[in-house]
Order: structure tokens, then sequence, then C-alpha cells
């Protein structure tokens, strides 16, 4: 069991954490905006409709917790910043902008850093990019899900076909870098639609497309349609032929896949999400958002408060809506490693898997490693423990088959 801490109730003082020696790799800091203009019916993501948000207050909090971060990672250097959410397009440019200054002030930020904003492609979000250009964001990310009007209707998407293009062609003139995703394996696709909405996506895509399988998560309206009966999902024969063709497709384009949703062409990867993937540390500012922290050789994981109502009283009482950190054990971090990693088409660093389980890759995990390799859903060389394209496709039941 691990032992955790509050914050700020009655806890060591967080000070005591600080400067006990964390790694020399960049942090990636995420910050998250909450809300939504409307609840997507298959989004089980952190993220609330609400009137009237106070947005003076948010920033001032948003700030606070930033700044009580800054503090627990004294030293550190920021590679990367990503405003997720909720949407946070709705934020106001001048919050990113409050944020971004206080990065820059709070942490040695490195000369090349990737700012990355989520976006959706209302035109009245659109037309604030350059805005948030101009507050510092180099990178904008579109939730574009899908450029079938009857598919964005069934995705209860708040933007139509022409609105996502429009907005696109607008993010390509602004910013130097842009990406947009696709939801795919909707109900009734087939291989040929798939096909043909890949290729005009092709056409419009830059350096970075992000295609996920629709999955029906607990608690979403989604989720309630299938119980019910009114929501099929794909066989799983078709969806693994929409798999192969996403793959096919996108790498015979130039963008092949780097991890198991995200494609691009080599080096115009999102590098805030390989530091997730790569297990290196991060900051999570705002409402239910993660940390992953080394110090003196130990991961914490740090969670905020994930209402928004009380991770603002939290932030405005006690300068940080941080609920608990707590260290991370040894196993723990090993699967959290492979969890993530072997989602990468590169895998898992060996060096970095058999220095947190302070042995080797083979003692590791015994016999179950073999009957993976032979299968053909794992590979294990000299630098590196990759699944292959048939064990990405069937991640979970490859690492609940490695850690049993
Ligand atoms: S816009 Fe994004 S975060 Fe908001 S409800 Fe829809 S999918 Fe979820």
């Amino acid at each position: 069991m691990q032992s955790s801490r509050p914050v700020g109730e009655g806890g060591p003082s967080p000070q005591g954490w600080v400067g006990e020696g964390g790694t020399s790799e960049p942090l990636a800091v995420y910050i998250h905006w909450p809300f939504c203009r409307s609840k997507c019916p298959y989004c089980d993501f952190n993220s609330h409709v609400r009137d009237g948000v106070d947005t003076v207050r948010w920033t001032r909090a948003l700030v606070r917790d930033l700044e009580h971060q800054a503090e627990l990672t004294t030293g550190r250097a920021v590679g990367s910043v990503f405003f997720g959410g909720g949407t946070p397009s709705l934020m106001p440019p001048e919050t990113a902008a409050a944020l971004l200054d206080r990065v820059r002030l709070h942490w040695a930020v490195v000369p090349d850093a990737e700012i990355t904003l989520e976006a959706n492609p209302n035109s009245a979000e659109a037309g604030r990019f350059r805005a948030f250009a101009a507050a510092g964001v180099n990178r904008l990310s579109l939730g574009v899900q899908a450029l079938d009007p009857a598919a964005l209707c069934f995705l209860g998407r708040a933007h139509d076909r022409d609105e996502a293009i429009a907005a696109i062609e607008h993010s390509r003139e602004i910013f130097p870098r842009f990406s947009f995703d696709l939801i795919y394996a909707r109900p009734g696709q087939t291989v040929a639609a798939w096909r043909n909405e890949l290729d005009e996506a092709l056409t419009l895509a830059g350096e970075h497309l992000s295609v996920y399988q629709l999955t029906i998560e607990l608690g979403t309206a989604f989720a309630t349609l299938a119980r019910r009966g009114e929501l099929v999902p794909p066989e799983e024969d078709s969806t693994a032929a929409l798999f192969e063709i996403t793959q096919d497709r996108l790498a015979a384009a130039g963008l092949p896949a780097y991890e198991i949703s995200n494609h691009a062409r080599p080096g115009a990867e999102c590098r805030h999400n390989l530091a997730y993937w790569r297990y290196q540390d991060y900051v999570g500012i705002g409402p239910g958002a993660h940390g992953r922290l080394t110090r003196a050789g130990t991961k914490f994981a740090t969670q905020q408060y994930r209402l928004p109502e009380k991770w603002l009283a939290a932030a405005e009482a006690k300068g940080s809506g941080i609920e608990e950190i707590a260290p991370i054990d040894r196993e723990t971090a090993i699967e959290e490693m492979l969890m993530m990693g072997l989602r990468l088409v590169e895998g898992v660093s060996r060096a970095r898997l058999e220095c947190a389980a302070r042995g080797d890759a083979e003692a590791l995990f015994g016999s179950n490693l073999a009957p993976l390799i032979e299968g053909g859903f794992l590979i294990l060389d000299a630098a590196h423990l990759a699944a292959t394209s048939a064990g990405r496709q069937r991640l979970n039941a490859v690492l609940g088959a490695l850690l049993s």
C-alpha cells in the first residue's frame, strides 16, 4: 500500500520535498481547462458545461497552482507546455498568456519548447487562434473528429464539416505546427468509407494526425445507448480491418504511426505526449490533472481535485489544487512505464526499464516473456522492449499476460 500525504493538511511541508534531486530531463507542463460548450456523448474526460465561468478567478487560481508546482520542481527546465481540457480554446487568450509568462518566470524554458493548445473548430474559437499564437502557442491540436457530416452529428460535435475544414486551413496559416484528431470504428462505418475519409484528411493534414478508435466509456451517453442496444459498436474483425487500413494509408503518405493512435512525419511527433509515453516527469495543473515527478530516485504521483468547484476552492484557500502527493512503489512504476511505453512503436527503453527494475528484463518477466515474443506480440533487443503492430492492437491483453 502506498503512503500518501494530502498537501496543506498536516503532512510534511511540500518545501521538505523540494531540492532532493530530480532528473535532468526537461519537464512537461500540462494545464487543464475543464469547461466545454456541450458534453460529447462519447467523452469521459474531466470536462464540464457551466454557465458564466469567472475567467478572472480561474486565471488567478491556475497561476497560483502553477507557482506552487514551480516551487516543487525548482531547478528543472521545461521542454513543453500543453493546454488540454475540456476545451482550452474557450479560455481567454489572456489566460494562456498569463500562464506562459509565469512558466518563463519560474522555470528555464528550452529554446525550442513546444507549446500546444487543444482547440475545437467552431468559428468563434477559430477567430481567436491569432491571439493564442501571440500569447506563445506554437502548436495547435484540433478536435475535428470526422469529415463526414452524418458522423459529426452522431458524435455530437458542435461544429460542421465546413467549419472543420476552415479551422484546419486557418491553423495552417497561423501556427508553425498543427495536428487534428479523427475518430474511427464508428457504428456502420465501412472500410471503403473510412479510406475515402482518410484520403481527404491527408489532403488537409500537416505533419501530424491523431486517429482514435471509438471506445464506449463507462458513464457516457454512448454507454447508456449501448446498454439499451441502441448503439452497436463494430465487430472486432471490422475494427481490426479499419486499424490496419489506417496504419497502411498513413504510413504510405509519410505519416507512420509512432504511437497506437498517433502518426507523424519523423521528427514531428508531439514532444509533450512523448514525455508521458516515455514515463518522463510532468507537472499537472488544473482540475483532475495528474503529475509524475522524480525525487531522489523515487517517482511521485500528484493528483488534483477533479471537480472544478472543489479545485477552485482549494486553489484559492491553499494556493494549490493538489489533493494528494504519493510515492509510487517500484512495481507500480514498472507497470506504468510498460503501459505507457508499449503504446509507442519504439517501445520502452531497455536501460530505463532495467534501471527501474534494478535487474535485467528477462528476469523481470520470467516465463511470461518468451510466449509473447514467439507469438509475435513483443520484441526485446539490446535497446528496447517493444510491442509489434499485432501487440499494439491488443495491448491490454499483452500487458495482462506480461505482468500476470
Ligand atoms: S469537446 Fe472534447 S473534452 Fe469537451 S466534451 Fe467534447 S470530447 Fe469531451
